[in-house]
């Protein structure tokens, strides 16, 4: 078997506030295989988007990563210098944010921009980006892309805004494309077919692709593996299936259980009760702890390392695994 593509092993990123210091991440580890999809789902502040950031070194102060080691093809991006850290962004890894806008210029056309990113990593003609700009417009479902590369920005869709903005991100053939809930804005259907086309577009490529996104449903549609992220920590994860099936983590399978699309038709939908820690406060031992009805004494003292093997998970109290 050849080295995974990324390996990230407790991965640290903290942010120094007037309140103490926010553990947004606080030893988060996966592992993600050549041309593999990654879910990486939990609520809100759990610290998927600043996991994304800090695997592509765009973590900015008062956030620092602290600790830990994200190795892209064994090399270690950590306490890489920002140089050489642009020259990973964009080629090797690249990035789709909830707003295309962060991506795109609203003032170039997008033939000028697309241009403009793949010149800014090598030395390309103008027909030839014109050529590769139009193959990954074409990818991604843009009708009649020789012409759109003479519109703005502004002249698309919300939902076209975004396959744009898709695009650029695989102008380089980047070997991993970290997705930070680029469908959460868009209208549930349009948000459907991207994903339709996502799925067919990683199937067809080598490229892998960490997806994140609040929603368990839509990460399960599109991912072969996911992890589930609780107050900074991935605390399981594993094939999809596998996970939705037999969750080994309390707060697994609260999460499936409050899905109205997951759960057994007929049963009812549950919420899981109490809120999310604050990070700045978090208890010793186990964040999910004081919301989970398995905890006993050990929760509270520490948390378990995450177990090895196809699935992994952090609970001295697990469920059992379902055959
Ligand atoms: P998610 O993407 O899972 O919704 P984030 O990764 O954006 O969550 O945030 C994780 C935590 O980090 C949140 O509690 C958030 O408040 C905190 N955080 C993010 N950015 C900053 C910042 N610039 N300063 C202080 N805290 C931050
Ligand atoms: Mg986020």
């Amino acid at each position: 078997m050849s080295a995974p593509l990324l390996e990230v092993r407790d991965l640290k990123t903290h942010f120094a506030t007037k309140g103490g210091v926010a553990k947004a991440v606080d030893g988060v580890s996966f592992t993600l295989n050549r041309g593999e999809v990654l879910g990486l789902v939990g609520e809100s502040g759990s610290g998927k988007s600043v996991t994304g950031f800090s695997l592509i070194g765009l973590i900015e102060a008062p956030g620092r990563v602290v600790g830990g080691s994200v190795k892209l093809e064994g090399r270690e991006l950590v306490g890489l210098p920002s140089s050489e850290l642009r020259k990973i962004r964009g080629r090797h890894i690249s990035m789709v944010f909830q707003d295309p806008m962060m991506t795109l210029n609203p003032v170039l056309k997008i033939g000028t921009q697309m241009r403009l990113a793949l010149e800014a990593h090598e030395r390309i003609s103008s027909r030839a980006a014109r050529d590769r700009s139009i193959e990954v417009l074409t990818k991604v479902g843009i009708p009649d892309p020789a012409s759109r590369l003479e519109a703005y920005p502004h002249q698309f869709s919300g939902g076209m805004r975004q396959r744009v903005a898709i695009a650029v991100a695989l102008l380089h053939r980047p070997a991993l494309i970290i997705a930070d809930e680029p469908t959460t804005a868009l209208d549930v259907s349009i948000q459907a077919q991207i994903l339709a086309e996502m799925k067919t577009l990683v199937s067809e490529s080598d490229t892998s692709l960490i997806w994140i996104s609040h929603d368990l449903a839509t990460v399960s549609s599109l991912a072969s593996r996911i992890a589930v992220m609780y107050a900074g920590r991935v605390v399981e994860s594993g094939p999809t299936a596998a996970v939705l099936r037999s969750p080994r983590h309390p707060y697994t399978r609260g999460l499936i259980e409050s899905l109205p699309t997951l759960a057994e038709p007929g049963q009812e939908l549950s919420s899981i009760p109490g809120s999310t820690p604050s990070i700045l406060k978090l208890p010793p031992g186990c964040a999910f702890a004081p919301r989970c009805p398995r905890a006993g004494e050990p929760c509270t003292l520490e948390l378990p390392p995450l177990t090895n093997g196809q699935r992994e998970f952090r609970c001295h109290y697990p469920l059992s695994a379902e055959v």
